[in-house]
């Protein structure tokens, strides 16, 4: 499994909420821009999935 962004659901006028509870760091954000995964790092807790009001996050 794996983290898949839908950067077409992002406003991309906001600090990513999801960042600051990924246990592993596997989230990166450029200035208000969509977030990023890192999937190397990701362990798969889906907390991304149930913060992000804009259901940007997925699971592969
Ligand atoms: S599933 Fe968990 S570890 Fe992976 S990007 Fe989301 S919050 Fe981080």
């Amino acid at each position: 499994m794996s983290i898949k962004i839908n950067k077409n659901r992002c406003p991309q006028n906001h600090p990513c909420p999801a960042i600051r509870f990924c246990p592993t760091g596997a989230l990166t954000q450029k200035g208000f821009s969509a977030p990023e995964v890192d999937n190397s790092k990701c362990i798969d807790c889906g907390r991304c999935l149930r913060v992000c009001a804009f259901g940007v996050f997925s699971k592969n």
